[in-house]
Parts: structure tokens; sequence; C-alpha cells
């Protein structure tokens, strides 16, 4: 069966074909892409195509596809038992790890999914500050919790609204959505309501509106703001954990949260994410503390086994300056392309992240990414796709380098991207 034949079927029993939104195509249009496998840089799908990837499973996958270490780790795992429902020495290897690199770790548990760190650690900064008020980020994803799934409302300061049907208003009405990077509206929402305000949650770099660079006013305000006010401090790095540095982005902008949320590197590529923080914080969470939480699936074996593997391989000297410099690579050799074609386009990386943008200079807010150019990225996603390079299927999402993106695979990019911007200037 071919990939049209696929989503035809896969469309009748499964809404729109797919089991998460984006992977529907419905912001670029046309078909999904039916993976059949991946190596290294390079998915094939089952029509046998070739793509260099840099959706990278939306993350994970840092160290490129069936990474033979990992694989090993996996099979290894696997064959003493799936799952146990009981504490194992693996997710105490893993703890230790992640509380000796993650800035502001102290102690952590395991779930399995950033939905439920995120979930998770907001319920617990509630729990612990005795306080209801969330305040969140236009634009910053934080996985689909009913009390996230929030829209700014009408005004500067007033309460979110739910973004999707099913939620409740009353759920949202705790949580406060503010615009991305600016200090001085976080700064008049604490000076108004700081006192109820439990937790502030937000991505450090935002990936999940294509991607925006923070700016250092803001980071400072989360920072002393959350600190006065003895609010909760969540860096959500579910995405930029072991994406953007060994110590994430808290290490690459020296910041300590007071919980930090973890997903995607973490578990390799395995249903696997994590939350962990302070640990007069962390100590309220069930069973030493009155903030429930649990997992049937919590610490996987095989997920704890993947996330370790691959790890420890992160920690080699050097990884992430080769990682930095693949990802400064790809955007210079494409913004020089996209130059030649005289496309208005631009780019920039941050570790393995990096953001396309059909726009003069890389936005800073919200609402510069919604004025990049959308029909212009989505003829060129399809240009490139068909080239055999596959992006994010969507203008409003970070890409991803890995450890196996090669000379070969780069040159693969240039050479279709040099097509495609000259497809796209036509
Ligand atoms: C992906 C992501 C999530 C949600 O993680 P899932 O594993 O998809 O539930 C939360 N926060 C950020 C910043 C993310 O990028």
């Amino acid at each position: 069966m071919d990939n049209e034949d696929l989503f035809a079927r896969s469309q009748q029993v499964i809404p729109g074909g797919v089991n998460s939104p984006v992977r529907a195509f419905r912001a670029v249009g046309g078909t999904p892409v039916f993976v059949r496998s991946a190596s290294g840089a390079w998915l094939t799908d089952v029509e046998g195509r070739r793509y260099v990837d840099y959706v990278g499973s939306w993350g994970p996958m840092i160290l490129g596809h069936a990474h033979p270490a990992v694989i090993e780790a996996v099979r290894a795992a696997a064959g003493l038992g799936l799952s146990f429902g009981a504490p194992t020495a693996g997710e105490l290897e893993l703890a230790q790890l992640l509380c000796r690199l993650v800035p502001g770790l102290e102690q952590v548990r395991l779930v399995s999914s950033g939905t439920e760190a995120t979930m998770s650690a907001i319920r617990l900064a509630r729990g612990f500050t005795g306080r209801n008020l969330v305040v969140k980020f236009e634009g910053c994803y934080h996985g689909h919790a009913d009390a996230l799934l929030v829209k700014a409302g009408s005004g500067a300061l007033t309460f979110g609204q739910p973004s999707s049907a099913g939620v409740p208003a009353e759920t949202t009405a705790h949580t406060v959505v503010l615009p991305y990077n600016d200090a001085s509206a976080l700064a008049a929402a604490f000076e108004r309501m700081g006192d109820r305000i439990a937790a502030v949650i937000v991505e450090p770099i935002a990936g999940n509106v294509n991607l925006i660079l923070p700016d250092a006013a803001f980071l400072q305000a989360l920072v002393e703001l959350t600190q006065r006010a003895g609010a909760v401090l969540i860096l959500d790095e579910v995405m930029t954990g072991f994406r953007v540095g060994l110590h994430g982005a808290a290490g690459l902008y020296g910041i300590t949260p007071d919980l930090v949320t973890l997903g995607k590197v973490v578990g390799g590529g395995m249903p696997l994410a994590a939350f962990g923080g302070r640990k007069d914080i962390m100590q309220c969470v069930s069973p030493l503390g009155p903030v429930y939480q649990a997992g049937t699936l919590s610490g996987n074996p095989v997920a704890v086994a993947a996330g370790l593997a691959t790890l420890r391989l992160v920690q080699a000297a050097g990884f992430y300056d080769r990682l930095g410099a693949l990802g400064a690579r790809l955007v210079s050799g494409l913004t020089e392309r996209a130059r030649a074609a005289g496309v208005a386009f631009c780019a920039q990386s941050i570790g393995g992240m990096f953001g396309l943008y059909f726009a003069a200079r890389p936005p800073a807010s919200y609402t510069e990414v919604m004025a990049c150019d959308q029909k212009a990225f989505n003829t060129f996603f399809h240009a490139i796709l068909h080239e055999g390079v596959y992006f994010a299927p969507s203008a409003f999402e970070a890409g991803f380098v890995s450890a196996a993106h090669d000379d070969e695979a780069l040159a693969h990019t240039f050479s279709a991207a040099e097509r495609a911007f000259a497809a796209l200037a036509s």
C-alpha cells in the first residue's frame, strides 16, 4: 500500500488518520508520509522513498534513528520483562543522572509523557503554594492538560479562554496568558495578583511556535518576580532539555528553576518524561505529601533503558559543540541558497534546534511569528519534501538536527533546497 491508500484507510478508523494532529499535514495540505523505517538521519516511507529527517520524532531522536547502542539497550531490557509496576535499579540510575545534570533538580519523578509532566508540575505547584493561578505565555505549548489549553483573553491581563472544546471555562479561569518575551506584562501581572500566583510555566526557548529565543530581560523577570512573590517557576524543558545543551536551556542561561519538566530526549524515543526540582516542593508529592500523582507505566524499564543509553552518549566530550555546529551549518547553508534564489528567508539555530522563517529577520514574539509568510513556507515544504527532505509539516514548529546528520545528509539537503527555493522564486 502507498501513502495515499494508507491515509485513506487510516481516516476510516483513526480521527484524521493520525494519533496526534500535526502529523495529518493539515497546515500544509497533501498526504502525510507513512514511515516504514528510519536509520540515522534518514526516514524511509512505505513507498521506499528516502528523506533526510529534520523532525526527529519532534525532538527525541538526538542520536539519529535506531542508534545501535540504544536499540541494544532496549532489546536487553525487553528480554528481562516489559513492565513490573515495582521500582527498579534503572529508575534510580536515571534519577541520579538527571539530578546531576539538570539545574535545580534535587528530586525527580518519572512519568510517561510531557503532558503528564507539566500537568503534574502544575498540580504540585498549586499544592505547595496553596494558590490557584498559573501564568503561561502565548504560543508556548505545555502538552494538552485542560488547564493549559488556553488562549489569551481579549485585553491584557485577562484570564485565558479555553483553546479547545471540551475544556470548561472554569478550568482555564485560573490560567493567565501573557505575551512571550514581555517582561513588563509579567511585572504588571505580578503587581496585580502576585500573591495569588502559584506558578509561572514557560518554555525557556519557545519551540512550539516555530523558534523564538528568549530575551535576557524576560528571563531575569521570570526568575526575580516568581522568587519575590513566592511563586513556583516551572521551566518546561520537555523540548529543550538535553537538546540545546547537556544542562538544557537553564544551563545555557544560568537559571535555576524551582521545578523542571523533561520529556522527548530523556526517553530516547520511548514514552518517558519527568518532573522534578526543589526537594521541599517535591516532598509534597504522594506518598510523602498531599499532592496525588501516579502512573501504571511510570518509569517503564524499557523506556528507562532507552533514556539511559541516550543520555550516556550525549555526555561524550564535545557532543553539543558538534551538534550546535551542525545546526549552524544547516541554517547558514539554507540561508545562502535562499539568498541566491532571491527568496525572503532567514533561519537560526541553538544547539540541536532550529527555526526557519519566511521573513526578513527572526521573530521575537508570537505576533512576529504569525506575520511570517505561511504560504511561502507551504510551497517550500512540499517542494523540498518532493526532493527527499522532511521538515516539520507546519510553519509553526521548530526543527531538529541529530548527531547523525553528516556531510552526506547536509549536502542532500542543500541541493534539494536550491531547487525548492528556485521553485518558490519562479
Ligand atoms: C512536546 C512538548 C510537551 C508535551 O509533551 P508530550 O510528550 O507530547 O505530551 C510539553 N511541553 C513542551 C515544551 C513540549 O515541546
